[in-house]
């Protein structure tokens, strides 16, 4: 579990483009923050700015108490879960789930656990030997999201994760994503989320605090019912 200061933060792109103009913000240890705001006012430049997927321009990032802004993705303690799934498609569930692990050279039994167990977790432990295409998008999801907590990551990074779902399968994610961040919490593993959406209802009902950004600015950082009740 890591705290996450975001300090003066800024993005450029290489065209002269300023997206984010000197962010600062603090997301606490263990807890779960939604960036919301219509498309283009730099949710998704700026969580992929912390994954160490885009440069930084300006300011720092700090990633439990350290800079990170020169570290590659990998040495962050991050796992990122993406809108379009980006699971292997030769590859089995199961093997998809440990394939990350495999390549960070985790031992045969830990690997094997970490994979039961985040499959326990999300229920697809009937799905381990099936191939991504056999999978409804509900499932394909879910497997993706175990693909980032086989990591153990102490920051989830999620993506507009649901964007691809229809409403019902995304109302049960919502409640499956929050449950998750919660009983982490409660089996000593918890883990800081930072979720991005541009739905409210998504942001209204899964976030502790919810950070509203309108071109590349914070306009307001709140709980939901402090938001709710002055909006
Ligand atoms: P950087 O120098 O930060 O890598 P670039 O300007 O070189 O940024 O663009 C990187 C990629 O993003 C290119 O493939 C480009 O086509 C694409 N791109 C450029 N402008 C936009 C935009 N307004 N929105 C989304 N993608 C863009
Ligand atoms: P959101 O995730 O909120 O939809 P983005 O972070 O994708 O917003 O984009 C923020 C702003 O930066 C937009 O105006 C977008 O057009 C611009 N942008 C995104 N990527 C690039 C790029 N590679 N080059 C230039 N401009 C970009």
């Amino acid at each position: 579990m890591a705290n996450v200061s975001l300090k003066g933060l800024e993005k450029v792109y290489g065209n002269g483009f300023k997206a984010v103009h000197g962010i600062d913000l603090d997301i606490h240890d263990g807890e779960f923050i939604v960036f919301v705001g219509p498309s283009g006012c730099a949710k998704s430049t700026v969580l992929r700015m912390i994954a160490g997927l885009e440069s930084i321009s300006g300011g720092e990032l700090h990633i439990g108490g350290t800079v990170v802004n020169n570290l590659a993705p990998k040495q962050r303690g991050i796992a990122m879960v993406f809108q379009n799934y980006a699971l292997y498609p030769h590859m089995t569930v199961r093997e998809n789930l440990a394939f990350g692990l495999k390549l960070a050279g985790t031992g045969k039994e830990d690997l094997k656990q970490r994979v039961d167990q985040a499959a326990r977790t999300l229920e697809i432990e009937h799905l381990l030997d099936r191939l991504p295409k056999q999978l409804s998008g509900g499932q394909a999801q879910r497997v993706a999201v175990g693909r980032a907590i086989v990591k153990r990551p102490e920051v989830f990074l999620f993506d507009e994760p649901l964007s691809n779902l229809d409403a019902k399968l995304r109302a049960s994610m919502r409640v499956r994503i929050t449950e998750l961040h919660k009983q982490l919490k409660q089996r000593g593993q918890p883990s800081t989320v930072i979720y991005v959406t541009h739905d409210q209802t998504e942001a209204m009902t899964m976030g502790e605090r919810i950070c509203v950004l309108k071109d590349g600015t914070i306009q307001q950082v709140d709980t939901p019912t402090a938001l709710y009740e002055r909006p």
